[in-house]
């Protein structure tokens, strides 16, 4: 974290063993893993997630095949939210309606907040079974 609470660095790793991996394998990289810093130092550093690899599989015959960026990204929408609400059925929906306000759905996997306005879930309302 940065001083004024933002982030400043993010990251992990996994490692999934293949079955039937052998022991002498396993004990190399819980040997690595033992030694090297936490993630969030070793970025501090500038390594690069090769360079974090290349620490954690030392000695493992490391071979990168293919990489690709990564980014946080959602895609919901209040069309897509409208179909989950529409989901939930007319009883769910005219209860909303009948308290009379705008109701606020925040999507689980971002945390996006969409509002309908009552007009809009009685519009919602007609889709719903
Ligand atoms: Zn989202």
């Amino acid at each position: 974290m940065n001083k004024d609470n933002t982030v400043k660095c993010a990251g992990g790793f996994i490692v999934q063993v293949m079955p039937f991996i052998e022991d002498e394998v396993l004990n190399k990289l819980e040997a690595n893993i033992q030694k090297i810093q936490s993630v969030t130092s070793m970025l501090d550093n500038g390594h690069t997630p090769e360079q974090m690899l290349e620490q954690v599989l030392e000695e493992l015959d490391l071979e990168i095949t293919d990489t690709m960026p990564a980014q946080f990204y959602c895609n919901c929408s209040k069309k897509r939210i409208e179909k989950a609400i529409i989901s939930i059925g007319k009883k769910e929906i005219q209860e909303m309606i009948d308290e009379g306000k705008e109701i606020e759905v925040k999507c689980h996997f971002c945390n996006t907040a969409y509002k309908y306005t009552v007009d809009e879930l009685k519009e919602l309302l007609k889709q719903a079974r």
